[in-house]
């Protein structure tokens, strides 16, 4: 490194490798004394600072918020073509960019979702996504400022566009209707940095030749990629610099490994391997390197538990495993290990590579939405954002339904933030207050933030960050998380960081005449620096000089320097993570008619950062791909891998040699390091030992209630009055829910594994409908002085039916919650509940020809008037929806049903099975407590097919006089209607006795009781 003598400026790639090269400079003692040691574009900033007019350079974020600004002007403005009156848009749908007309904008930024990205003739352009997905016109309009701004070509062009020169004249020669808007837009664009004082960093370099003392300068771009158009035209317009260009070394493809680099692949087949062989590598790479005595190894103690994304303060395993660690040398850590996404796989092997001793650091960035305050602060955002979930969809059968004020807000956003460090709250107040939400269809938006604005300070300054991007409060909030000592210190750097980058994005925005919404969707692209080191316990990780293990990025790891660790595992090298082809978008077309042609690509980038991982190992070098994305679905090496590969075959164009599921010849498979997905255990614990038995718990017994838990079965009851009945009472439904599947009736009734939602479904409806017809026949006999609808009364009825239906609909709010009460909250659920409506009012037809002899005359009646009766040897307690008695004695069980299944005809018990009961249950206790001869147990449907089924005493009942019903199979005609009911009875005393033993064992009566069971994971489920 002969740069003191040779060179007054080094110019890298960016500033890591700056910091790298001079790290280097100083541990080979070589001094840069009076040598400018930068990143191209600090080194040109630096140069305008000191030479430059006074303004500033724009800042990427500012660009986009400007940009985007243009965009969402007035419809006359810059963007749209002057000829046609057209705006020149980006098609979400088609992913093509057109000029459509000012009224056919889909949104009013101009945005979109596409997939694909080129500007196309005839006032048609293709919208392209870059890494970070869609492309709207402001990003295509940011990326043709970056890359052209300053290029004699580019600003002709702008300039021809604005004073009105036609498409293909002039400078505008190539370019199409669409983009010619753009251009002008851009024009626009620089006349107002110009305003604000900004310049374009392309601007400054093309003034900086006239500005610059032309004094002698060395100059040495090292390690350097192809000059771009703009750099080129500098250096030639500073004809005084003496300029070497060292080009990176790698743009032509990989190459075999150094000499003494052994090289290996490994392959974990699936995403639960992936971390645990990447933790086997690492802790093999280690033994393996603490052998030859370069890094001592540790006792390990056990580990403190960990979420995998501690600080250097954070300390894992005991005091014992402390050692001293290497100080800072040449080499970055023993074991580098370049990963796509190093944050997530640092939080998954860290903590077992602690444990063992090592300190492990991270170097990397996270999205700032992975970030706990990113996380926090956008589901906040998206609970307070009035817009959400806005435009009217078409639902079949529904028609075009609009969203409703619940709609637009999602429970779980404020759960989550909730549960975030950032509420403020204990984690008990935030599952009460997610509790709270779901049991409360009615629960306001509202409301809610009225309610934590009151008593809660974080979120007062959280919303108005979040809505209003508030200065004050992103203080507030910073110095709430400088407060929280209780995390690491590289936690809170991490937040602190992601408020900043808000903070950053907020300040373009509002630069921009732009809202918060502008500035959420710039800063959920930005990414914040992450760093941590985690050592044993009792070690300072911060004190080691450089860590066993460093988790990083693969351009971190590049720009480390040949020969900086001893193994190198170059992780996620496959085509979905390092998709070697350049984005073919909008910006890159617009660039290319007008002559500026990109000086580098995508593939030539990843060779060369591939050519430094080979370098940067001195003894291994090892390429993981895992074999299976996260759907299972068999990945592709990335293209640098196969050259990698190809440079140790004989024929690469030949394919039996790595026709093999590593796409490997014969010789590479040598020392192969695979790992499967079946050992789930020592996956999931990132190691093969054996963990040690802590305690050891049984298999919870099912199917069975346990003897000592068996007199629990059934709970002892508190009857009116007040009096408490110890001995084992049960309902008609419960007795019918055990029939129809024991562990069912366990799970529903006993443990009640109900939703925590508040809910609009069968339940709540079927008690709307209940209460409805209760109400119904009670204000018929008190308002009418009649007991039953007759044809003759229809017209009466249908109108007291209206009248109990909108009381009922106005009485549901005042309900509790606890009483199924019906709250429709979006217009699909109020037209759920309208059709019920109907329903029950067309069921008043249909209840005008049935049972005519008979009246109701019991309406929910109790059947054990406050207490209880006998039946089937037990107690038993209930109502009966109604009881219709004839002048003869007789009477009919009317039991009311939303929809009716086969198991309720009586018929079914031909096939061996009791079927439904409650009916039954019901007759046989009335008659003996009314002295009323029961002739019917029946179950009637109001719902959309009006029909009947149960049992009847065909003797007594014509069939005339239950329409819509399958007699043959619900009639009993051949014995009296009282041998039904005693043979039910004595059915139901035997599956009691079954019950009180404990026997709660699957066993559905049907196919169809499995539907809508909560056991989810039952052994027995059928259907
Ligand atoms: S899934 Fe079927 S068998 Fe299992 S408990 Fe539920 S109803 Fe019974």
């Amino acid at each position: 490194m002969d740069t003191s003598i040779a060179y007054d400026v080094v110019l890298l790639p960016d500033t890591d490798r700056a910091v790298a090269y001079r790290k280097r400079a100083a541990d080979s003692g070589c001094s840069l004394m009076g040598v400018t040691v930068a990143a191209f574009g600090a080194w040109v900033r630096d140069l305008w600072e000191l030479y430059g007019d006074g303004r500033t350079f724009v800042s990427r974020l500012e660009r986009e918020a400007l940009l985007r600004a243009a965009c969402e002007g007035p419809a006359e403005g810059c963007c749209v073509d002057p000829k046609s009156g057209k705006r020149a848009q980006l098609d979400g749908a088609s992913g093509r960019c057109v000029l459509a007309e000012a009224g056919d904008v889909r949104d009013g930024s101009g945005r979109c979702e596409s997939a694909e990205g080129r500007i196309a003739d005839d006032g048609v352009a293709s919208a392209g996504a870059g890494e970070t997905g869609a492309l709207g016109l402001d990003r295509v309009a940011a990326a043709c400022v970056a890359a052209g701004v300053g290029l004699p070509a580019f600003d002709a062009a702008v300039r021809d566009a604005r004073q009105g020169v036609p498409v293909g004249a002039g400078a505008l020669e190539g370019m199409t209707c669409a983009e010619v808007p753009v251009l002008r837009m851009i024009g626009g664009y620089l006349d107002r940095l110009a305003q604000l004082e900004l310049i374009e960093p392309g601007q400054a370099l093309a003034l900086l030749p006239e500005l610059l003392p032309q004094r002698p300068l060395r100059v040495l771009l090292e390690d350097a990629a192809p000059l771009t158009p703009g750099q080129e035209a500098f250096f030639s317009a500073c004809p005084w610099m003496g300029v070497e260009v060292r080009a990176a070394s790698g743009s032509q493809g990989p190459v075999r490994a150094p000499e003494g680099v052994r090289v290996r692949f490994a392959f974990p087949s699936g995403q639960y391997a992936w971390p645990a062989l990447l933790a086997d590598i690492v802790r093999d790479a280690l033994g393996t390197v603490a052998d030859r005595g370069a890094v001592p190894a540790a006792a390990a103690g056990p580990a403190a538990g960990d979420d995998g994304a501690s600080s250097c303060e954070d300390a894992f395993g005991d005091a014992d495993g402390c050692r001293v660690g290497r100080s800072a040398g040449t080499q970055a850590a023993a074991v580098v290990v370049a990963a796509k996404d190093p944050a997530v796989l640092f939080g998954r092997v860290a903590p077992a590579l602690v444990r063992q001793g090592h300190v492990v650091a991270l170097r990397g960035r996270r999205r700032f939405a992975d970030t706990a305050f990113g996380r926090a602060i956008c589901s906040l955002r998206r609970f307070l954002d009035e817009g959400q979930a806005g435009g009217v969809s078409h639902i079949e059968g529904y028609g075009d339904i609009a969203p409703t004020d619940v709609e637009r807000w999602d429970r779980v956003d404020l759960a989550d933030w909730a549960l975030s460090p950032f509420s403020g709250m204990t984690r008990k107040a935030a599952f009460k207050l997610d509790a709270d939400m779901r049991a409360d269809r009615t629960a306001r938006r509202s409301d809610l933030c009225a309610r934590l604005r009151g008593d809660n300070p974080m979120f007062a300054a959280m919303e108005r960050l979040a809505l209003q991007l508030d200065v004050q409060a992103a203080a507030e909030l910073e110095a709430a998380v400088r407060r929280m000592t209780n995390r690491s210190e590289a936690w809170r750097a991490e937040q602190l960081a992601a408020l900043r980058a808000l903070q950053r994005a907020a300040d373009a925005a509002k630069l921009a005449g732009l809202g918060a919404d502008a500035a959420f969707d710039q800063v959920q692209r930005l990414k914040v620096n992450v760093s941590r080191i985690v050592a044993p316990r009792g070690c300072d990780g911060a004190a080691f000089g450089a860590p066993d293990v460093l988790v990083t990025d693969q351009n971190t790891a590049a720009s480390l320097g040949s020969g900086s660790c001893e193994v190198c595992v170059v992780a996620d090298l496959t085509s979905g993570a390092y998709p070697a082809a350049d984005p073919e978008d909008a910006s890159r077309v617009l660039l290319e008619h007008l002559g500026v042609k990109r000086a580098d690509s995508a593939l030539a980038r990843m060779r060369r950062v591939f050519f430094a991982l080979e370098h940067a190992a001195t003894d291994q070098l090892i390429l993981e791909r895992c074999l299976n994305d996260s759907s299972a679905d068999p990945t592709y090496p990335c293209v640098v891998l196969e050259e990698f590969v190809d440079c140790y075959r004989d024929d690469p164009t030949a394919t039996e040699d790595i026709d093999n599921p590593y796409s490997l010849p014969e010789r590479l498979q040598d020392g192969m390091l695979l790992r499967g997905e079946d050992a789930l255990c020592s996956n999931d614990a990132l190691s093969d030992v054996p963990a040690p038995e802590t305690a050891r718990i049984e298999p919870p017994l099912t199917g069975a209630v346990s003897a000592e838990a068996r007199s629990l079965v059934v709970l002892p009851r508190v009857l009116q009055g007040g009096q408490v009945l110890d001995e084992p009472c049960l309902s008609p439904s419960q007795i019918e829910s055990y029939l129809e599947c024991p562990y069912k009736w366990f799970a529903q009734r006993r443990l009640r594994l109900d939703d925590l939602d508040e809910g609009f479904g069968p339940l709540e409806m079927g008690d709307f409908a209940h209460n409805a017809l209760h109400s119904f026949y009670k204000h018929m006999s008190e308002d009418l002085s009649e007991a039953k609808v007759t044809p003759q009364l229809l017209p009466q009825a249908r109108k007291l039916m209206a009248d109990v239906l909108a009381r009922h609909k106005a009485l549901q709010p005042h309900l509790r919650q606890s009483e199924n009460r019906l709250i429709p909250t979006s217009q699909v659920e109020h037209r759920e509940l309208a059709e019920l409506e109907r329903k029950l009012m067309d069921y008043l037809d249909f209840e005008a020809e049935l049972l005519p002899t008979f009246a109701p005359k019991y309406l929910e009646y109790d059947v054990a008037c406050g207490g209880v009766v006998d039946y089937a040897g037990h107690k038993l307690l209930g109502t009966a929806d109604r009881i219709d008695v004839d002048g003869e004695g007789r009477c009919a069980i009317i039991d009311y049903k939303g929809s009716i299944s086969g198991s309720y005809a009586l018929g079914v018990r031909e096939e061996g099975r009791l079927g439904k009961v409650q009916a039954l249950i019901y007759a046989q206790v009335v008659r003996r407590t009314l002295g009323l001869e029961p002739v019917g147990a029946l179950y009637v449907c109001y719902g959309r097919r009006k029909m009947i089924s149960g049992a009847y005493d065909g003797r007594v009942i014509e069939n005339a006089h239950l329409p819509n019903m399958r007699h043959k199979d619900c009639m009993c005609a051949d014995r009296p209607f009282s041998d039904v009911l005693d043979e039910t009875e004595e059915a139901v005393a035997a599956a009691l006795e079954r019950m009180l033993a404990g026997d709660i064992r699957p066993r559905p009566e049907t196919p169809e009781a499995c539907k809508w069971c909560p056991v989810s994971s039952c052994p027995e489920r059928r259907g």
